[in-house]
């Protein structure tokens, strides 16, 4: 098992964290620390209810857990979160949290990470990061600027969600923050999970995946498949894959509906194509008229929000069950491009509406502290994205639009 290794590594000796792990990674936990086999699956049990249910930080708290087990727990591991470095709060109630993530292997330093939660009036919906970064460059995408560190372990990914129910209050009798900033109980609750933050989930495939499945576990987290979804740029030979084994629901990143504007656009396009996309989500596991594929696409002044691309990408979608979810660019410091006006916004939905899809433009949330899509990204590494995109600028006068 890749968890039992993974148990045993830590670089610096700090003690692994049990928050975030699947019942097989804390059934490997128990056995590291002698737990008899036979005895693992009623432990587990427990454990579970306790980290997933309760949401407790601390093993003492686990009162049906043995004082002697107990201790063996807290001298082997952690119940730790993801380190909260900043907490901010947008005017609209979204807030941002920036994560310090412990050094690994060839870290050279602590990474961070970002985590958005959004409330709206009918959901509250978390939105999380599945790496340190980015391998891919999306050109109109900030976290696109950032060099990949890692992947984020399993218990990262989980982490931000245990953080943030326990930020915001939404354990059952959780106590109010401190910061007298808690949320109304009718917005408290993490309804929906979107893997929209940095990174690209289906290249950490196997984290994330471990990932959702103790979020939509109905015994934990409980948050059920089709209120999680993963976005993705088109790692087209991982689509179905992620269909079949995790079954949530999808989001494809088009923002283009040619191959030559893509390529430019959305770079993992040039490997592969558009047609290659459509292909993968026409034969998504489980996809139907009841669960349609999330389509995104990002508004460009001048480069993608023609009357002409709106019907070009109802022509292209025709016969997938989808979605269309329109987003304003969100600018960001150094970019070159400019968010479409919004007349423009308007006839574009227009069309698409009336072709027969419910085409919500999505409200930008949490702009004013910069917690849009795709602006996330580590203050610390914000001035060093700016030089870049400005060397960029100067060295590449052939600036798009
Ligand atoms: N890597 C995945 C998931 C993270 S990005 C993906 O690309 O799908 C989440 C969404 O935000 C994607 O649709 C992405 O294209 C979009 N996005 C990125 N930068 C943006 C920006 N500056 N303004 C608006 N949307 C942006
Ligand atoms: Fe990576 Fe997604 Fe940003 Fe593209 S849009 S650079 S895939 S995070």
């Amino acid at each position: 098992m890749g968890n039992t290794n993974k148990l045993e590594i830590d670089v610096n000796g700090a003690r692994t964290s049990l928050a975030g792990l699947d019942r097989q990674g804390l059934a490997d936990a128990l056995g590291h620390i002698g737990v008899p086999e036979r005895q693992r699956r009623m432990r587990v049990a427990q454990l579970w209810g306790w980290l997933y249910v309760r949401g407790v930080t601390r093993f003492d708290d686990m009162s049906d857990v043995s004082k002697e087990l107990r201790a063996k727990l807290a001298a082997a591991y952690s119940l730790e979160r993801p380190e909260i470095v900043s907490e901010q709060v947008s005017v609209d109630g979204t807030r941002k949290w920036l994560l310090r993530l412990p050094k690994r292997g060839h870290d050279m330093r602590a990474p961070e990470v970002e985590t958005v939660y959004i409330p709206e009036a009918d959901r509250g919906t978390l939105c999380i990061s599945s790496q340190v970064g980015c391998t891919l460059t999306c050109s109109f995408c900030h976290t696109g600027t950032q060099k990949l560190v890692r992947n984020l372990e399993q218990q990262e990914i989980v982490g931000q969600i245990l953080l943030a129910r326990d930020r915001i209050g939404d354990w059952p009798g959780a106590a109010a923050p401190q910061d007298g900033r808690l949320l109304p109980e009718s917005d408290r609750k993490i309804t929906n999970i979107v893997l929209m933050g940095m990174g690209e989930p289906l290249y950490n495939f196997d984290n994330v995946r471990r990932a959702m499945s103790v979020a939509a576990d109905g015994e934990g987290l409980s948050v059920s498949k089709r209120r999680i979804t993963l976005s993705t740029s088109g790692v087209v030979p991982e689509i179905g894959r992620w269909g079949s084994e995790a079954g949530t629901m999808l989001a494809i990143s088009l923002h283009a509906t040619r191959d030559e504007l893509r390529n430019e656009l959305v770079p993992i396009n040039k490997r592969y194509p558009i047609a290659e996309l459509m292909a993968a989500c026409r034969s998504y596991p489980g996809v139907s008229n009841a669960r349609r594929i999330t389509f995104e696409y990002v508004l460009l002044k001048g480069i993608n929000d023609s009357l002409a691309d709106a019907r070009a990408l109802v022509k292209l979608l025709a016969g997938i069950p989808a979605k269309i979810n329109l987003i304003p660019f969100n600018p960001w410091p150094g970019t070159r491009y400019e968010c479409s006006e919004w007349g423009q916004i308007e006839a574009f939905a227009d069309y698409v509406n009336a072709a027969g899809y419910a085409s919500p433009v999505r409200t930008p949330r949490g702009r004013d502290i910069l917690a849009a899509c795709g602006q996330l990204k580590s203050e610390s590494l914000k001035t060093r994205a700016r030089d870049r995109v400005a060397t960029q600028h100067a060295n590449e006068p052939d600036v798009v639009g």
